[in-house]
């Protein structure tokens, strides 16, 4: 295992998992698992298939408990109760698959569940305008530029729905922003534009956890890297303990790809 440096300033860290192990009966999930994630700091978890990255949201994002280790968040250790404990600790997350309602607008989709109202009694209602113009002030505080927050939230590319969820978790107060593997389906361009607005929320003083499993994306805005195999750690390193090659060959298994490539070898013309 390698290890890379740690720092050490006064402050706790936002949200710190130490030595934390998680087991779906007898299968391993995760074991001996730590990270910290650090105000105005980007932690990537990287991990291949199975590696354990979706257990360790579930454990951060409080709809798993961890089985063994210390999980803290800002100094306090904590054993989450369910998503709602979490996101009232500041910790949003993102997932992949974004819950959005396709047909409705952005700035509906922006709001759901936290909907502002106005007028009392019966003539209580939905703020329409205030949703609308608060939408539109969020994404460009952000530096989103959306043509129009009344379309369907189903016609956004990939990019554009990642991004509208990194700035409603920005906007609503998230402390702890956790992105489940949110360039995965993207082409470059467009994983380009949510790198960009994932360094904006840690711009704006969030600690961001990124789970990838591409070592470029990782590389380009990281500050903390946390590689994971079946379940373990196979390394940590901080941005200037490790290289981009070095986290590419420990990503693609290193050795493994050496063996596989021999195997993959035609055999030479007699
Ligand atoms: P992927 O990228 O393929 O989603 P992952 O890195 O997110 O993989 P996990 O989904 O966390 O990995 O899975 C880690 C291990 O735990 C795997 O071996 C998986 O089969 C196992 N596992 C995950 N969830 C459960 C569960 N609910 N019950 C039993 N085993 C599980």
């Amino acid at each position: 295992m390698t290890t890379g440096t740690s720092v050490t300033t006064a402050t706790a860290p936002l949200v710190e998992l130490d030595d934390v192990s998680k087991y779906y009966g007898n299968i391993r999930a995760l074991e001996g698992v730590s990270l910290e994630v650090r105000a105005g700091e980007i932690t990537c978890v990287l991990g291949d298939n199975g590696a354990g990255k979706s257990t360790l949201i579930k454990i951060v994002a409080g709809l798993h408990r961890h089985d063994a280790g210390t999980f803290r968040i800002e100094g306090e250790e904590v054993a989450l109760a369910n998503p709602r404990d979490a996101l009232d600790r500041g910790i949003a997350t993102v997932y992949q698959d974004l819950a959005v309602v396709p047909l409705m607008p952005v700035w509906r989709n922006f709001f759901l569940g936290s909907e502002p109202t106005k007028g009392k009694g019966p003539l209580k209602r939905l703020d329409a305008g205030l949703m609308r113009t608060t939408t539109r002030e969020a994404l460009l505080r952000m530096g989103i530029d959306l043509r129009d927050v009344d379309q369907p939230i189903g016609t956004l590319s990939g990019g554009e729905r990642q991004c509208v969820a990194i700035a409603r978790a920005v906007h609503f107060g998230a402390k702890v922003l956790v992105l489940d593997e949110p360039t995965a389906a993207l082409g470059v361009k467009q994983s380009g534009v949510v790198l960009k607005y994932v360094a904006a929320a840690r711009d704006q003083g969030l600690g961001v956890v990124l789970i990838t499993h591409n070592p470029h994306h990782a590389h380009l805005v990281g500050d903390r890297f946390v590689l994971l195999k079946r379940g373990v750690m196979a390394g940590s390193h901080t941005k200037d303990s490790v290289t981009l090659d070095e986290l590419t060959r420990q990503m693609a298994g290193g050795s493994e790809l050496e063996d596989l490539r021999h195997e993959l070898e035609r055999p030479s013309a007699t």
